[in-house]
């Protein structure tokens, strides 16, 4: 099938998806209608790897429903391949990868449990739920010991038969850090024995998406449930099979591709909300002294349609060619470099950030229409979910900022000779912290508007420059 086929066919497999009525339908039906798209084969589990292109064309195109249908399946969708079905293919080995074809077969769903209550947005960077290898059993026994390490918000956590859990691995009481384990999580629609779990609650928007809190207490899991391409255990003992690859960092490989995904989505919900709204500032006549005229004609409104279309153009390239790259990197099986992984986050801000902006904007321009339901304005808490999925604003924009600092302070006396205003704000942050008597941390926060403006200096640098035909990566 050519991608035009392709697109076709995968738009008339979402139709029952795409005309849900998201105020009643369930989320068991939601489910439900994931695993008829799962059994169609038209995404495979492993396009990921062989088809990235694929993949990313597949996310957008729901993404064009969410202005009627708001997060939930979309979350429920990239979730199940990206996040779960995704660790699976950068972490198993050939037998583990294997399996997910079986998974699909029979329309098996999976979750993915990496946040955790009190680690929020920073859940990744601290893990508290551990899996303690058991010689006995030749497996692991994975438990949360307190609230604070329960996983929370975990999409589909209500409905899902798989899920990939990340937990501090621990032997002979040695921990080596967070690993991912592939387990059976409901067995003919059974939880299975030790998991605790239950719903987040109500949410402003995506309530067909179910999301669980989970708690393990001594859940005993086999050995083959650790994903161990990159690490294992072998006569008793952690083996780390590729010192340059090391687990987590892998784990880490579903944020790119998430945070690709998640700036496309930001992108094509604001161009549908836009364009409907379009069609009715078109037809809108407004009252003048001399007859009427299209509310789209009134000048702030055509100039913010007019900035608006510059912009979302811009977003487009530039997160295109992020996806271009990535998907090299993917069907190479190479790690994206440091230049590319740093564009991914600038993408990942840029897009959503301008997204929300812009669609603020259109809110406060066309009247009474920003308010009425249907008109896609309801679900515009679609935008807020993508702040902080794969990677939240606040914390990738600090990260653009210490790294930067960083390198200006090895940098320093060629960096000051280029005095640029990015460079100026380094040499302010690092005075600043110089000098602070409570220390650089507390000098850091104080700090915190030149941090963000930093960042946001390196992302519209890093956007110009990844643009340019002379771009390397
Ligand atoms: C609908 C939905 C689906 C989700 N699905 C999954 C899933 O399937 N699997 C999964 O593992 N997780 C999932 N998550 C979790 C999600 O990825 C976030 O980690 C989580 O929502 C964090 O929420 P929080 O309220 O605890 O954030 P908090 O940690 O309380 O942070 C709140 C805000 O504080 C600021 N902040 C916090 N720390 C810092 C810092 N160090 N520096 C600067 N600013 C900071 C940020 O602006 C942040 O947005 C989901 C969340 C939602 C809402």
């Amino acid at each position: 099938m050519n991608s035009a086929e392709w697109t076709e066919a995968f738009r008339a497999a979402t139709v029952d998806v795409a005309q849900m009525d998201v105020g009643t339908v369930s989320y068991e039906e939601s489910a439900r209608r994931l695993r008829t798209l799962l059994k169609t084969k038209l995404l495979l589990h492993t396009d990921l790897r062989d088809s990235p292109e694929r993949f990313f064309l597949a996310h957008r195109i729901l993404a064009t429903y969410a202005t009627k249908l708001g997060p939930g399946f979309w979350i429920r969708f990239t979730v199940h391949y990206n996040l779960c079905v995704g660790t699976v293919l950068a972490l198993g080995t050939e037998e583990q990868i294997a399996s997910l074809s079986d998974m699909q077969e029979h329309g098996l769903l999976g979750c993915f449990g990496l946040t955790e209550r009190l680690a929020g947005v920073s859940s990744g960077l601290v893990v508290n739920a551990v899996a303690d290898w058991d010689e006995e059993t030749d497996g692991f026994t994975i438990n949360t010991l307190d609230v604070g390490a329960a996983k929370n918000w975990i999409s589909q956590g209500l409905v899902a038969d798989k899920a990939v859990v990340v937990a501090e691995l621990r032997v002979k009481g040695v921990s080596h850090g967070p690993h991912a384990f592939f387990m059976d999580f409901r067995r003919d629609g059974e939880v299975v024995p030790g998991i605790m779990l239950g719903d987040m609650g109500k949410k402003t928007v995506g309530n067909d998406l179910d999301n669980a809190w989970i708690m393990f207490n001594n859940v005993k899991v086999p050995k083959s449930t650790l994903l161990n391409r990159y690490a294992d255990i072998r006569n008793g003992k952690y083996v780390a099979a590729d010192s340059s690859r090391p687990v987590f960092h892998m784990i880490g490989q579903r944020l790119f591709t998430g945070r690709v995904a998640v700036a496309q989505a930001a992108l094509e919900f604001r161009r549908t909300l836009y364009a409907t709204t379009k069609e009715y500032t078109d037809k809108r006549q407004c009252w003048t002294p001399t007859g009427s005229r299209p509310l789209s004609s009134v000048p702030q409104v055509r100039a913010l349609f007019e900035e608006n279309a510059k912009n979302q153009h811009l977003c487009d390239r530039f997160v295109a060619k992020c996806e271009s790259e990535l998907c090299r990197c993917l069907r190479e099986n190479t790690l994206p470099s440091v230049a590319l992984t740093d564009a991914i986050a600038v993408a990942k801000v840029k897009a959503v950030e301008d997204s929300i902006k812009f669609v603020h904007l259109l809110q406060n321009e066309v009247g009474s229409f920003a308010l009425m339901k249907g008109t896609g304005f309801e679900q515009r808490d679609f935008l807020t979910c993508c702040k902080f999925a794969e990677g939240d604003t606040r914390v990738l924009m600090q990260k653009m900022a210490r790294d930067r600092v960083k390198a200006f302070q090895k940098t320093r006396a060629k960096a000051k000779a280029e005095c640029t205003e990015e460079t100026a704000l380094c040499s302010e942050l690092v005075e600043a912290m110089r000098q602070s008597s409570s220390g650089p941390e507390a000098a850091w926060d104080i700090q915190h508007e030149k941090v963000y403006r930093l960042a946001g200096v390196i992302i519209d640098r890093t956007v110009t420059s990844f643009l340019s035909p002379q771009s390397k990566l």
